[in-house]
């Protein structure tokens, strides 16, 4: 068996369209539309560059983009007075304060102190309880990527076994409540889990979310499995220089799974679209 390769770029284009032309009605009513602040505090180099690309797609959808670029010597004072700033100002929907921050702030504290209800990235306790429990709540933006992924395949997701490799706040967490909420049998595997390949074996949906290169190889995969690969991992290339690969040995999995996400160009796509999508549902449930 081939799987079938979910391709992440083609469905994120195709969610980010929709999403445009939701804009589009909305500005077509002369109504605002929604606006995401993105903060980045510091030079991180990583974080310059998500920050760049979440910008540049806010706009390209037709949304408002507002950025605040503060040096790293900002006091936690200072950002939790910006994010105050912010959940009361009426032209902001959506609020993200890119992670990690430097170590003298505690992003825990940054975090909860955004209104759940702009909490684009869905990290406030709120959103995390709202998931877990059914109730209304922002998602992650990478795990509802993900399931948006899953569900692309167009298999009935109900009853089957989901095993997740990972237990992140940001991606294995969240990713379990949505399975959960698929009526799927979930499994949630970690860095102490026993036999990971065998456990592995017995899922129909199998996602990565660890960060080491090739984890999840042939012998980790049922015939035929559903496998997402969240793994973003740099590994230096034959030519000398670095390229991305996922958590799965993707040519050795192929050739076992029903289908699966390549790196780059699966889940990765879809965590700003995500974020976009997020932004856009802060904006609706804030107008009622
Ligand atoms: P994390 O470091 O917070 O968590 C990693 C998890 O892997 C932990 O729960 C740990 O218990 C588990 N783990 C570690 N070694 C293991 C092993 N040998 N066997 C089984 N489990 C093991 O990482 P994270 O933030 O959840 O990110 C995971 C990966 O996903 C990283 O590569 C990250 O870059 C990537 N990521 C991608 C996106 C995206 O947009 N595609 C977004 C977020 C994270």
């Amino acid at each position: 068996m081939t799987a079938r390769i979910i391709d992440g770029k083609a469905i994120a284009a195709e969610l980010r369209a929709g999403l445009a032309a939701r804009v589009a009605a909305i500005a077509a009513a002369g109504e605002r539309v929604p606006g995401l602040a993105v903060v980045l505090v510091g030079e991180d180099p990583a974080s310059q560059v998500y920050v760049g690309s979440k910008v540049r797609q806010t706009t390209e959808i037709g949304m408002r983009s507002i950025e605040h670029r503060l040096p790293a010597e900002t006091t936690e004072a200072e950002l939790l007075a910006l994010v105050a700033r912010l959940n009361t100002d009426p032209e902001i929907d959506g609020i993200l304060v890119q992670l990690p921050l430097p170590k003298a702030i505690n992003a825990d504290k940054v975090i909860e102190a955004i209104d759940p209800a702009k909490d684009v990235d869905g990290f406030h306790p709120v959103n995390v309880g709202r998931l877990a429990t059914g109730g209304r709540a922002l998602v992650p933006c990478t795990p509802r990527g993900a399931m948006r992924l899953v569900k692309s395949v167009g298999t009935a997701l109900s009853g089957l076994h989901a095993v997740i490799v990972g237990r992140s706040n940001i991606v294995g967490k969240p990713m379990a409540q949505l399975l959960l909420a698929e009526d799927c049998t979930v499994t949630i595997a970690h860095s102490r889990t026993r036999d990971l390949p065998a456990l592995c074996r017995t899922a129909d949906i199998l996602v990565a979310a660890v960060g080491r290169p090739a984890l999840i190889g042939a012998a980790h995969v049922k015939p035929g499995a559903i496998v997402i690969d969240v793994g973003i991992n740099r590994v230096p290339g034959a030519d000398g220089r670095s390229r991305l690969v996922g958590d799965v040995d993707f040519a050795a999995v192929r050739s076992v799974a029903g289908a699966i996400t390549p790196v780059p160009g699966g889940v990765g796509p879809m965590t700003i679209a995500c974020l976009l999508e997020n932004t856009l549902d802060a904006h609706a449930a804030r107008r009622g």
